[in-house]
C-alpha cells in the first residue's frame, strides 16, 4: 500500500509476546494486508480490481467476497455523500498523474469530457447473488484506494480479535482502529495530525475505546503543476482535483473502511457541505480549515460530545 503499518496488542497477562508467537502474529497481520493488496490494488497488475479494469466487455465479472464487500460499501458511501465518494474516478486520477500510469500534466476540456464519460457510479451493476460486477461500457474502472486501507485495518483487527486479543491498536499509514484498552488500562489516545507537509504536529488528541479514526487531507499527497498545488482527490462533480481551504477531514466510525471512505468524501465536499452532512448523519468529524498560517477547527456536535476538549471534559462517574 506504499506505506507503513503498526500494530499493538496488549497481553492479558502483561509482558511481552514470546518470539515465536510474535512471528506468528506478524505473519497473520501481513497475510491480511497482502490479501487486500493482492485483490484490490491498482498497482498490482493482476489484482481483481486491475483485471476488472482491463476487462473490456460489459459481461458481469466475478470477484471474491472480500472485494465485493468493499465495492458494495464504497457505493453505499457514495450514495450517502451525494456522489462525493466515487470509486469510478480512476481515469481522472490517472490523468492528473496520481495513478499507477504516471503523469499527464495538463488535462484539456475535450480530454476531460472524454474521461468523464467513463466516470460515475451508474456505470456499475452489482449482483450480490452471484457476486459479480459489471460495467455498462468499456473503459469504466474501479479505484478502491480511498477505502481499501481502512478495510485492511478492519480485517487485521477482526483477525486479532478472533485470535483472542481484545486490547489492540492497528494502524496503516495514519488510519487507525482500536479495541479495548492501552497498556495503562486506559482508552487509547490518538493524535489528529496538524495538516502540514512535515510530520509531527498534533492538533488534537482523542480518547477512543473502540472504533476507528481516519484522516484524509490534501497536505501530503499532491503535485505542483504550474505553481499550483494539485490534490490526489478528485471532485467527481467537476472532474478536477479538489481545491479549497479544507486541509484535512478526520472521521470516527465503528469500522475503518467507513471512516476512511467518509474522510475522503468530506475532503471532496469541502468544509460547509461536509460539516452539514456529518451533522445530519450524527457522524463525529473534525475538519481543519486553512486560516493564514494556522487552522480553524470545525468539529461536528457528535465529535464534541464524544471527545470533549481537555478543560471542559465531563468527569467520569467513579466506579461503584
Ligand atoms: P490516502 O490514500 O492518501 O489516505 P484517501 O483515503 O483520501 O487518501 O484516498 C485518496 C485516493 O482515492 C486517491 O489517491 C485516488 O486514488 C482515490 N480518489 C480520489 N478521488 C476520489 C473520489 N472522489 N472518490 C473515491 N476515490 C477517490
Ligand atoms: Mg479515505
Amino acid at each position: 500500500m506504499g506505506t507503513y503499518y503498526r500494530v499493538k496488542v496488549i497481553l492479558p497477562s502483561g509482558g511481552d509476546l514470546a518470539p515465536d508467537r510474535r512471528a506468528g502474529l506478524t505473519a497473520l497481520i501481513e497475510g491480511e494486508l497482502d490479501k487486500v493488496n493482492r485483490l484490490m490494488s491498482t498497482y498490482v497488475d493482476d489484482s481483481e480490481v486491475s483485471l476488472f479494469n482491463d476487462h473490456r466487455s460489459t459481461e458481469p465479472f466475478a470477484v471474491s467476497e472480500e472485494t465485493f464487500v468493499v465495492i458494495g460499501e464504497a457505493i453505499e458511501l457514495g450514495q450517502l455523500t451525494q456522489g462525493a465518494l466515487d470509486i469510478t474516478v480512476g481515469p481522472l486520477v490517472d490523468a492528473y498523474g496520481f495513478g499507477p500510469d504516471g503523469a499527464l500534466p495538463e488535462v484539456a476540456e475535450s480530454e476531460l469530457r472524454r474521461l468523464r464519460a467513463r466516470v460515475g457510479l451508474h456505470h456499475l451493476r452489482l449482483d450480490a447473488g452471484v457476486r459479480t460486477v459489471a460495467k455498462d461500457r468499456s473503459g469504466v474502472e474501479i479505484d478502491l484506494s480511498s477505502i481499501a486501507k481502512g478495510r485492511a485495518i478492519d480485517l487485521v483487527t477482526e483477525k486479532l480479535v478472533s485470535e483472542g486479543y481484545s486490547d489492540l491498536m492497528v494502524e496503516v499509514g495514519g488510519e487507525i482502529r482500536v479495541a479495548g484498552r492501552n497498556v495503562l488500562g486506559k482508552p487509547w489516545r490518538l493524535g489528529i495530525e496538524r495538516p502540514q507537509a512535515s510530520r509531527g504536529g498534533v492538533q488534537r488528541v482523542i480518547e477512543l475505546e473502540s472504533g476507528a479514526l481516519a484522516t484524509s487531507g490534501d497536505y501530503r499527497n499532491f503535485r505542483m503543476i504550474d505553481g499550483e498545488r494539485v490534490s490526489h482527490i478528485i471532485d467527481p462533480r467537476t472532474g478536477r482535483p479538489i481545491s479549497h481551504w479544507l486541509a484535512s477531514a478526520s472521521v470516527v466510525q465503528p469500522t475503518c473502511a467507513r471512516a476512511d471512505g467518509l474522510a475522503t468524501a468530506f475532503m471532496v465536499l469541502g468544509t460547509e457541505t461536509a460539516w452539514k452532512l456529518a451533522k445530519e448523519n450524527d457522524i463525529p468529524a473534525l475538519l481543519l480549515v486553512r486560516d493564514g498560517d494556522g487552522f480553524i477547527e470545525r468539529a461536528t456536535p457528535a465529535f464534541e460530545r464524544r471527545f470533549p476538549q481537555e478543560g471542559n471534559r465531563i468527569p467520569r462517574p467513579a466506579p461503584e
